[in-house]
């Protein structure tokens, strides 16, 4: 159920009905008209009436439907931005690190962790929380790394670090066909692997201190306010939650970098003086590490100036 946490309170128009599921069915409880009802936000996908109605919740979990009740304090549906048509491929991959052959990873070889979730809910059906960042993902759907899950595309080679294994139930019943293993470099435990659940980026897994790269050129600072993607973990700003730093690409578009172990000793040199700092693509700007986390890795986003989060996979943004 794709809950919408908004509170406000509707007036009932004429005799209306409270039920115990999202839906007209069930056993009724009847409120007469002229009653105010108070409501702690709505679903997005119960059934619609008339195409255009919405189930609002109230805090004893009973459900109400639009229709025949003028909603007084008016909650707001936050819109995606409308994503740009095409955007140019910008980035090379973040991380710097060899592969399992001794090559410089890319984008497509990159040990991954998690990906980008574009679901509003989590793809887990116990998780009941909206995420804020799902209403921003430019469409509802799980787009793969690498091609081989999501949407229906699917290739033979699996992703780097990756074995297909037989999945558990939540895995199998849904696009995902790899689980991954275990391996020597990584500070996650063998159930962290393609975690998806309410995922708004992609996790690169290396170990503490894996150099990070600044995938294009750009002005790189310190995340000193409210994340609005991922808030501040409890923390006065977004740096001292989670170390979250960004680099504005100075085309719109933004890579947004969490859990750093630390900056390059010279670009901390440079925001003292300084709110931004030039970075040339390649250049290391940070080293990984696990800062409000449990396990260590890179967690990389690319946003456009109203923080829509773009999947660099599916919407070919890489090199
Ligand atoms: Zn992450």
């Amino acid at each position: 159920m794709n809950f919408v946490a908004q509170n406000g309170s509707a007036k009932t128009l004429k005799d209306i009905n409270l039920r115990k599921q999202p839906a007209a069915v069930g056993v009724p409880k009847n409120v007469p008209v002229g009653e105010v009802i108070s409501f702690t936000g709505w679903v997005t996908d119960g059934e619609v009436i008339n195409s255009n109605g919405k189930w609002f919740k109230t805090k004893e979990e009973d459900f109400f439907w639009s229709g025949n009740v003028e909603v007084l304090s008016s909650p707001v549906v936050p819109k995606p931005t409308p994503m740009p048509a095409t955007v140019s491929a910008f980035l090379s991959v973040p991380i710097q690190a060899m592969d399992g052959v001794g090559k410089p990873v890319t984008p497509f070889t990159a040990r991954i962790a998690a990906i980008l979730d574009h679901e509003m809910t989590s793809l887990d059906p116990a998780c009941k929380i909206p995420y804020s960042w799902g209403l921003r993902a430019k469409n509802k759907k799980v787009k793969a790394f690498n091609g081989e899950i999501g949407d229906g595309i699917s290739t033979s080679a699996p992703p780097y670090g990756y074995t297909k294994i037989v999945p558990g139930p939540f895995f199998s019943a849904r696009e995902i066909n790899y689980v991954g293993v275990y391996d020597q470099h990584d500070t996650y435990s063998s159930s962290w692997y393609l975690n998806y659940d309410g995922h708004c980026g992609y996790d690169f897994s290396y170990s503490i201190g894996t150099p990070i790269i600044a995938p294009a050129d750009g002005d790189l600072s310190r995340a000193l306010v409210n994340d609005p993607i991922n808030g501040n973990n409890k923390a006065a700003t977004a740096w001292d939650g989670f170390h979250s730093f960004y680099i504005d690409h100075r085309n719109g578009f933004f890579t947004w970098f969490l859990h750093c172990s630390n900056l390059h000793p010279d670009i901390e040199t440079k925001l003292q003086v300084s709110n931004k700092v030039f970075v040339a693509r390649g250049q290391i700007v940070a080293y990984l590490g696990k800062v409000g986390t449990m396990g260590a890795h890179l967690h990389f986003e690319v946003r456009d100036k109203n923080n829509c989060i773009l999947d660099p996979y599916a919407d070919k943004l890489w090199l």
